[in-house]
């Protein structure tokens, strides 16, 4: 048995799904190079529902944690059906509710969702986000069901079923996870989400790609679609720092940012975890990693027979921690190394990896990264915020 090691924030990507109803053509899961998900069951079952109910009931209380957020995720979650996630997030209620401030989150590609669904996310305070790539001709291109037909229309029905239910505040306003590839405008998408969708709540992600992967040219496309973004909310947000226009990329830093040096900050600096429960109850890393390393996503961790301290002493994987905390030397010298942490500050770990040096290489994604955020760091200046205030965070 190993020693507890607390944990201020917990943070659990779970596998309630390991299939999906659509094949987007870019699919880190069911398309990268990791095909483990052929041994898990297809949908979480009963009893392991309850055997993570009582791991986790075990880890708030040797843990010492404050905040549990369970991440519903797939494949696609509502594969589960209602009956199911009904049973499954009443079990949490009762089991957790009282020990612990609990948050549900639910990642979908939203082409599953209808009024019965929203009715369950408002009874149960459920958030959930829509996977959207940009407007049809954008989505369509990659995001196709398994006979090749695009998806926008049934994703943007179920979008708007949430949009509509947050207007009369039954849920959350429901937030749009957009993949930026190399083929995407994403100042289009951008505008479309704003304007068409009514949507300000979005967080951008990067193809999954590596550094043996990216090209010069690929890694410019990226880079020139995230600046875009970034140039288009600053100047909505410009001259005051309001939170109407959400995406999370920038808006995560700036609040760190904007906090740092106060007693808030302080707060937000508590020590915060994130792992993945597979649909069998296997404990993994981040998803994030599943192609990158897959021999660290096995079932020798599993919640029916180990703590979450087991998990979290395992050498491999604080190996892996080693790996991404240890900066190049670049990184080391560089000026906002807090805020970009070599691409971590902005969710980007694979492209930082290649199979000849691992994680030891500056990120591919480090010019636009310098660059936003020192634009960050300026705009806080501006704001009335003082250097030395955010200084900690730069140096
Ligand atoms: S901006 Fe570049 S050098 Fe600086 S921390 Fe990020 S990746 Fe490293």
């Amino acid at each position: 048995m190993s020693n507890s090691i607390k944990v201020d924030i917990l943070e659990v990507i779970l596998k309630i799904t390991e299939c999906c109803n659509i094949a987007c053509r870019y699919c880190y899961f069911f398309r990268g190079g990791n095909i483990d998900f052929d041994e898990r069951p297809n949908v979480i079952k009963k009893d392991t529902i309850h055997a993570l109910a009582s791991f986790l009931k075990e880890a708030i209380l040797a843990n010492e944690i404050k905040l549990l957020r369970l991440d519903f995720h797939g494949g696609e979650p509502l594969m589960m059906g209602k009956k199911r996630f009904v049973e499954m997030v009443e079990l949490f209620d009762t089991e957790l509710s009282q020990l612990v401030d609990l948050e549900y989150v639910l990642q979908s590609n939203g082409t599953l969702i209808d009024d019965e669904w929203v009715e369950i996310f408002s009874k149960y305070n459920v958030a959930a986000s829509v996977s959207l790539d940009g407007d049809q001709a954008i989505h369509d291109a990659n995001r196709i069901d398994k006979k090749g037909r695009g998806t926008y229309v049934r994703a943007t029905e179920g979008l708007k079923k949430l949009i509509c239910a947050a207007r009369s505040n039954k849920v959350v306003f429901p937030g749009i996870i957009s993949v930026i590839n190399d083929s995407s405008d994403t100042k289009i998408t951008f505008k479309h989400f704003l304007d068409d969708l009514e949507s300000p709540f979005i967080s951008f992600v990067e193809l999954d790609l590596t550094i043996d992967e990216l090209n010069q040219e690929t890694v410019e496309k990226i880079s020139n679609n995230l600046l875009a973004v970034y140039n288009e909310w600053e100047r909505i947000n410009t001259p005051t720092i309001v939170h109407d226009i959400s995406v999370r990329n920038f808006n995560d830093i700036l609040k760190q940012l904007v906090l740092s040096g106060t007693e808030a900050d302080k707060k937000e600096k508590r020590k915060y975890v994130s792992l993945t429960i597979r649909s069998d109850g296997s404990l993994n890393p981040d998803d994030i990693l599943r192609n990158i390393y897959p021999y660290l996503f096995t079932n020798e961790y599993n919640i029916k027979n180990n703590t979450l301290s087991d998990y979290l002493s395992d050498e491999k994987l604080k190996d892996l921690y080693r790996k991404l905390f240890t900066l190049p030397e670049k990184c080391n010298e560089c000026g906002v190394k807090k805020i970009c942490r070599n691409g971590w500050g902005f969710g980007s770990i694979p492209h930082r990896y290649s199979k000849e040096n691992d994680m030891n290489n500056v990120n591919a994604l480090c010019g636009v990264y310098h660059e936003i955020s020192l634009r960050l760091c300026d705009l806080v200046i501006q704001q009335g915020k003082s250097y030395d205030s955010i200084k900690h965070n730069l140096f």
